[in-house]
């Protein structure tokens, strides 16, 4: 039977230091099974006693599973010297269960970032012999058309020589010279890259005086190389100006979410990624 400290369940979930979770329980704040708890370090059976603070009942989890749209600018790691990481932008309650990124998105990627302290569910979405597909949706420097659709359906080379796996490419709208970003997905993404600093927006915009044109699709792919969609368009002479990823699995990116914000999965979310 698996227990954990009174002080430590509390701690985990995000109620406080040990000292002040201490002083709660010396305050009478917090019952166990009815009656007031008088020992932090009381040993707690999570599954079946019934832990209440300040009349909330507590439910003991340690795992944490959060949704995250990840903004340009931050990187996907749980530490770094030079730049924020993607942890900076939680809050300390769910920090407290250290959740770090399921894979990367590039420092300039927008989108769907899962991030848990569940490894074993990690390594499993992670595991090149799942192929879990990834989808991406990107605005391309140049008109993408059915020749590259192609291409990606047979795989291509990399610089580094790896053939990619196949994978789905949908051109979803084209705009060429001197015509206005219809699709209005495609026009709100070339605006992040306007107002997002790293995003290279003044080059784009210029760039499209001169003659740009510019594609605006949507790429599955069921393997994770470094910078993988990146490098699939340089295989084919196009540069990929903006990312977003808007699928893992199946866990969608919800659209009310704005770049920044996060919440926890839902049951049925966690369910499906099971
Ligand atoms: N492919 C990339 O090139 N960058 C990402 O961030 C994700 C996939």
């Amino acid at each position: 039977k698996k227990t954990i400290r009174l002080d430590k369940m509390l701690g985990n979930l995000g109620y406080g230091t040990r000292s002040g979770i201490k002083a709660l329980v010396r305050q009478g704040a917090v019952t166990v099974n009815g009656a007031a708890a008088k020992d932090p370090g009381m040993q707690i059976d999570p599954e079946k006693d019934e832990v209440v603070l300040d009349g909330e009942r507590i439910a003991y989890r340690d795992t944490v599973y959060v949704l995250l749209h990840k903004p340009a600018g931050y990187v996907s790691a749980t530490e770094d010297n030079r730049d924020r990481t993607v942890l900076e932008l939680l809050d300390e309650e769910t920090n407290v269960f250290s959740p770090f990124p399921v894979g990367r998105l590039d420092k300039d990627t927008e989108g769907l970032l899962l991030l848990t302290n569940d490894g074993k569910l990690s390594h499993e979405l992670l595991s090149p012999r799942k192929h879990v597909p990834k989808t991406y949706r990107a605005l391309v420097a140049g008109e993408v058309g059915q020749e590259d659709v192609e291409r990606f359906a047979g795989g291509v080379a990399l610089d580094d020589g790896y053939v990619t796996l196949p994978a789905e490419l949908k051109v979803l709208a084209v705009a060429r010279a001197g015509e206005s970003l219809r699709h209005p997905e495609m026009a709100q993404a070339a605006d992040r890259t306007s107002r997002v600093p790293g995003l290279r927006g003044a080059e784009l915009a210029e760039a499209r005086r001169q003659g740009l044109a510019l594609s605006w699709i949507e790429l599955t792919i069921h393997e994770g190389k470094y910078h993988q969609v990146k490098r699939m368009f340089q295989a084919v002479e196009k540069e990929v100006v903006y990312l977003r990823r808007v699928a893992m699995g199946p866990l969608g990116l919800d659209p009310a979410l704005a770049p920044g914000e996060w919440r926890e999965l839902t049951e049925e979310e966690l369910a499906a990624l099971r």
